[in-house]
This record gives structure tokens, sequence and C-alpha cells, in this order.
């Protein structure tokens, strides 16, 4: 008989056998039809027996064959079990999760026809000035008599689905399916001629990337914002496209902006992929198809590209590496930048990973040889720095949060006809409980870290021994009972400004105002094109937007990064801030950074300010070594949350007691909880987690290799809700 291994998207892991019958042939790899339960499921073989575990009167037979090859490339597959291994995951889910959602669905792996705008014979004939009164439809217009569109390419052109609607009423332009072509870009290639000269440093970069192709080596390239890491990128890919090779570019979340993706086509004459969240299925599955068969030579995206098949990959780039949007934070708890490193090993290529400010685990591993370390001190031409100032916020008047210093270097920048960003630190640290006049911070004299402020809860709680207290009236230091929560809101923020600047145009850029598909790329067209003047953001606006009209970018309250309970806050806080600092000032005028705190002295500050990035970062990596804190251990966080606290609490300590039980000796592994989460509550749930530390990765591997089954045994395992995440980047 002939047993398949299915493995499932269910949250079980393990696989399950089936027969497959004579007259099929099934594939590893592939994908098949099965009956599970009462219900049919898609699954995917990974195996292909003569036995199974079950006697041959209990095997059901696989109903359906539907791929004939396998989806996954040798390397692919061996990287995605690799994966599921690692963090702990189911691996039918892993394998689902690296699939487009319509072969998830069991739609057939073949090309479908995708909508493309194109111009019509009238749209052909009309004077193109007629529509001089709709500059965006004109725009339109001439970019279609050019070259038709696809839908989903709209966006990279800063054009929208509304723009071409109204020039297809007015029978301009129409909409049609058609299938992609699949072009042999190969012979075609070409690159344009002008290009920039490079810098010295730029140009030994290059040199020292390309003289390590073709075998795996890990590169940082750790460069100040805006010395042209873009650049180095695009010239190191010149080689590889011209040796016919593809190559996979990784962006956060939300950095890809049409100015990029601009500099990307108009330098290389090949078929460039981009994934972004505005696509539809069928169009993610064209993009997958496209560039399995080596139809595409490079794909952009964001952290699931890093799953994309290629026909013949030659290299990797991941850009802003420190963003922690790689981070998947739900279910599958994949670090896209660490999964990239890994594919590059399985592929044996180069990958590049590009910063202003590395990651301390990226900084460590450089620092240590292990990945080559190149960097790029200086801007091109005679571009400067920002220049940085401190403000003390303390017993100052406020409005929303601005003092009359900020309020008034605004207007200045603003007479000068500048942009100006005002940033707001929100999302991941946790608010504190602040004195107005001096500074004062409520702290858990326990254990002399920084109580959490939960307003719901009215209570101040400490994360690390979890003892809490109610909200004090009084500062314990001065007696002032001006206490605030540190934190004003965006929205606030915004009305404030729009009363003293009546006449100005203000955008604000969040998560409640880019929820809508394609908002965010749409506020961004509009700030390039200057129609805003004031832009209102959280962490959304640090990342690498080149805005040449910005020239002082204001830091609103950022004190909770200050006293966050949370190791990685400064980490966090000192990219952020080198980031959006890095916003100002990058075109030819001089930029301006200003600082409100009610901390002039803070040492984070103080180093970041006088010493900048690096020097700050060498320090915290000495103190998180005398800590033993990650780069130099390895964490693995289990957290639950239940309605019942108990039970969520409970769950956890039996898993304490089972580590305790395999591994008596102490000194190196540190479990420490069962604490509350950072959010101890959310919709009605409690939240709990346990952490896991130990100084090899490898030993903690082997440790959780030994106890997840175990743990997936405990009776409250079924009950509440609960997670593993192994490298966690937030607690
Ligand atoms: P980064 O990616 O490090 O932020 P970019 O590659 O976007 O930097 O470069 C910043 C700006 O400097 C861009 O406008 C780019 O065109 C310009 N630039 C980069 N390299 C050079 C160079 N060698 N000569 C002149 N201008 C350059
Ligand atoms: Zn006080
Ligand atoms: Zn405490």
């Amino acid at each position: 008989m002939t047993v398949a291994h299915v493995a499932l998207a269910v949250p079980l892991d393990r696989t399950f056998d089936y027969l497959v019958p004579v007259t099929l042939s099934a594939v590893i790899g592939g994908r098949v039809v099965v009956p599970f339960g009462k219900r049919q499921a898609i699954g995917i073989i990974t195996n292909i027996t003569e036995q199974s575990n079950l006697p041959a009167d209990q095997l059901k037979p696989i109903l359906k064959v539907l791929d004939k090859q396998s989806l996954f490339s040798d390397k692919l597959w061996r990287l995605l079990h690799w994966s599921a291994q690692y963090y702990h995951y189911p691996l039918g889910e892993v394998l689902f999760h690296a699939l487009p959602v319509l072969l998830r669905q069991g739609k057939p792996a073949e090309m479908t026809p995708l909508w493309q705008w194109q111009i019509t014979p009238k749209g052909h004939l009309i004077d193109i000035n007629n529509l001089h009164r709709a500059k965006k439809q004109q725009n339109a217009l001439a970019i279609l008599r050019q070259q038709p569109i696809y839908r989903h390419q709209l966006s990279e052109m800063a054009l929208t689905d509304a723009i071409l609607q109204a020039l297809k009423k007015k029978g301009l332009v129409a909409l049609s399916a058609c299938l992609p072509e699949q072009p042999n870009w190969q012979q075609k290639y070409s690159v344009q001629t002008d290009r920039c000269k490079l810098t010295k440093e730029q140009a030994t970069t290059v040199a020292v990337i390309l003289s390590h192709l073709h075998e795996f080596r890990t590169f940082l390239l750790d460069g100040v914002t805006g010395s042209g890491k873009t650049e180095v990128y695009l010239n190191v890919l010149e080689h590889i496209l011209s040796q016919g090779k593809q190559a996979l570019v990784l962006v956060p979340e939300i950095g890809l902006t049409p100015q990029t993706i601009h500099r990307f086509r108009q330098r290389f004459n090949v078929p460039i992929d981009i994934l972004h969240s505005g696509l539809n299925d069928s169009e993610r599955l064209a993009v997958w198809l496209r560039c399995q068969q080596g139809h595409t030579a490079i794909v952009i995206g964001t952290r699931s590209a890093l799953f994309t098949p290629f026909n013949d990959l030659g290299f990797i780039i991941v850009d802003e590496e420190h963003d922690t949007s790689y981070k998947q934070q739900t279910s599958w708890r994949y670090h896209a930048r660490d999964m990239a490193i890994m594919r590059a090993h399985s592929e044996n290529i180069t990958i590049l990973l590009g910063s202003a400010t590395p990651s301390l685990e990226t900084l460590n591993n450089a620092l240590h040889g292990k990945y080559y370390h190149l960097r790029l001190t200086q801007r091109p031409g005679n571009i400067s720095m920002a220049k940085h100032y401190l403000i003390d916020l303390k017993s100052q008047p406020l409005q929303a949060g601005l003092t009359p210093v900020m309020i008034k270097t605004i207007k200045k920048h603003l007479a000068n006809n500048n942009q100006v960003i005002l940033f707001l630190n929100r999302r991941g640290f946790s608010p504190t409980l602040l004195c107005h006049e001096c500074g004062w911070i409520a702290e858990c004299p326990r254990c002399e870290r920084y109580y959490t402020l939960h307003q719901q809860q009215r209570c101040l709680r400490c994360h690390h021994c979890d003892s809490q207290r109610p909200i004090p009236y009084q500062c314990v230091k001065c007696g002032s009972t001006q206490l605030l929560p540190v934190g004003v809101g965006t929205e606030q923020l915004e009305q404030t400004l729009h009363d003293i600047f009546p006449e100005t145009p203000i955008t604000r850029i969040d998560r409640d105002t880019t929820n809508r598909k394609g908002a965010l790329e749409q506020y961004l067209a509009d700030i390039h094109l200057g129609g805003a003047r004031i832009l209102i953001g959280t962490q959304m606006l640090a990342k690498g937007h080149h805005f040449p009209n910005v020239t002082l970018v204001g830091l609103i309250d950022i004190d909770s990064a200050l006293f966050s309970a949370d190791f990685r806050a400064a980490e966090h806080f000192a990219q952020l801030y080198t980031q959006v600092a890095g916003r100002a000032g990058r075109a030819s005028k001089a930029g301006e950074v200003l600082l409100q705190t009610h901390h002039p002295e803070h040492p984070l500050l103080r180093i970041l300010m006088n010493k900048g990035y690096h020097e700050y970062a060498l320090q915290d990596l000495s103190e998180r070594q005398s800590a033993f804190l990650p780069p130099f251990t390895y964490h693995a966080l289990f957290r639950a949350e239940d309605y019942k606290s108990e039970q969520a609490h409970a769950f956890l300590q039996h898993i304490r007691e089972l580590f305790a039980e395999v591994e008596q000796e102490q000194s190196t592994l540190w479990v420490m909880g069962p604490v509350t989460a950072l959010q101890a509550k959310i919709s009605g749930r409690y939240r709990w987690q346990l952490l896991i530390q130990h100084p090899s990765r490898h030993y903690l591997q082997q440790l959780l290799q030994r106890l997840v089954e175990k743990i997936t045994a405990l009776p409250l395992a079924k009950k509440i809700k609960w997670s593993l995440d192994i490298d966690p980047i937030e607690n």
C-alpha cells in the first residue's frame, strides 16, 4: 500500500495518514483533498511511505490530487520545516501560511486573468488639455497613453481607482481582464545609464559585497539616515540582474513609498512585482506564479514576501532590518529578518541587512564578526545632519502637550514655506504616571522598576513582581497634585493645532486614519505634493520616507519610553528618535529636531544627543550583557489568557513546574513569572506570561522540544488561550 502523510491547516502538531489510491499519483509538497472528520479538507503531502501507524483498514483514501508537482522548492521546503520546529508551530499551518490564499483554498496553481486599465480610441484622440481642470485625471491619461496598467499597480504610480473611474465615465479608458504576459526579461535587461556617481564609502561597500556573491554571507549595511543605502542596493542589484538572477527585497510594513518603487523601476528595465496590502487574491497568486517561473526579476514586499518562490534567487535585501514589523505578532510568530537569513543560508546566497539604527541583535553579530559590518558614515553632497534641541517640559504651560517654544518654532518653519512633522510616541510603550512639576515617576519600592499605569483599573502595577497600588493623589517627591498620565492622543493634538494654525493644512497619520486600503499611500502622495504642511504621526512616520521639504521634526511626548518596564524600550526609542530625526532636512535645507521632555538630564537622551545611536547601542549592549539579557541570552515567552485570571495563571504555573522538573541546574536557566502582561486585561480576558531565559539558544530549543508536547497535553491547555513566542520582542 502507498500511504501519504498529510499536513492540514489545523492547530495540531502532527500529520495525518491517508491511502493513495492506485489511480492517483501523489507528490510530496503537492496538495490533496482528503476526508477529515465529517468534512473534506485540503492538505499538503509531507511524505509518502509504505506504512502507517494506523491499521490499513482504518486508513481513508485521498479523494483528489490537486498538484502534479510540489508547490515548494527543496530549499523553501527545508526552510519551512526548520521554521516549524524552531518556532514550535504546527507544520501544516506553517506550510499553508506560506502559500497564497487561493492555493490554500484549493484553486489551481495557474495564472488567471487580471484587471487592467487601458486607453480607448477616444482616449487617444482627445486633446489632453481639455482635462486641465482635473490635473490628476490628466496625469492618469498621459500615463495610460504610454502603457496599460494593472489595477494592482495603480498605487505605485500614485493613481487611484476613483481617478480612473472618472475617466471611464468619459469613455477615455476601459477596464478589462487579461492574462499577464510572461516576459523573458533576461534578454532585454538594461540599466539606466545616467546614475549618480557613488561616494567613496558607497563604492567600497558595493565592491566588498560583489566580491562575496554566490555564497552564504550576511552583510550589515550600517549607514546613517540619508547616506545612500538604497543607492548601494541598486548598484548591487545591477550585478545580480545582469547575471539573470532574481532578487528579493523586504521592506517594513509601512515603508513602501511610490518614490522608492519609482527608483527601482526607473533604474532597471525589468519586471518588478510589488507585494502590498492592496492586492487581491488573484493578483497575489499571479505574482507568486510569475516569480516561481522566473518571469519576475525583483520582488519587493513586506514580511510575507519572504515565502515567494523563485526560479533563480540570487540576492536578498532586508531594508530597515531593525523594524519590529518584521516580527509576526500573532499565530506563527516568526521573525522575517531571521528567516530571511535562514533562507539565504539554504539558498547559499548573500543577504544584505540595511539600517541606520541596527537592532542590538544584529549589531552584536556584526561586532563579533558573524556578519560583515559595512558602514556609511556620511550623507552624499553637502547635506548635514539636523541640529537637535531639548525642551524641558517641567511646569511649562501646555496646549495639548505643546510648549510655547515648540509652537513658536513651528510658526517659524511654516513661515519659511517648509513642512513640519510632529511625532507622538504611542504604541508599544507602557504608560506611566508622572509629576508635571518635578518629573517624578511612580516606582515600585520593591523592585525599583517603574510602575505601569492601568487607567481602566485605576491602579499602578509592577510588571516585575506583580504588586499593585492605587493611583496616588500627590507627588511623593514634591507634593504637587499635578500628576499626569504620560501621553496626549494624536486626535487631541490635531484639534489643538487646527485652533492655533487655522489656515494650515494638517494631516494625521496613525492606525486610525490609515485603516482604509490605500489611505496611507494617498496621504504620503499628498505630503510629497506639498498639500499637508503639518504632519502628525506615530511610529508609522519614522520609516524611511524622504520628504525634501520637512525641516522641523518635533517629538512631543516621549517620556514613557524613558521609563518603560520593557527592557527593549530604550532600543526602540533610540531607533525611533534617530529615524524620525533623520526625516528633518534631508534635502539642501537645514533641519531642526526639537524634543520635549520632563527629563532633559536622562542618560539615554544625553547619549543620543551628544554621541548618537552607535555610542548608545554599545552602552546598552554592555548593560544587557551584565544583566544577562538578549542578545546575550535567549528568550521564549509563554502567554496565557482567560476570562478567569486564576486559570491562565495556573496553566503557566504548571509550565513552570515542568521546567523545574527537567532542569535541576537553575543557575543558567531562568524561569520568570507568571506575571501579568503589560496590558493585563484585554476584552475581558486576563493576560499572564512566563518568560524562559537561557544563554544557549541551542539548549533552550532542546528543552522546549522536550517539553512542548507535555505542555500541550496539560488539561488547562485546551481550556484557555495560550501561545509560545520564540525570541519575543514585545513583553
Ligand atoms: P538611505 O537609503 O540611506 O536613506 P538614499 O539612498 O535614499 O539613502 O539616499 C538619500 C538621497 O541621497 C537620495 O536623494 C539619493 O538620490 C541621494 N544619493 C544617494 N547616493 C548619492 C550619490 N552617490 N551622489 C549623489 N546623491 C546621492
Ligand atoms: Zn513632583
Ligand atoms: Zn515590583
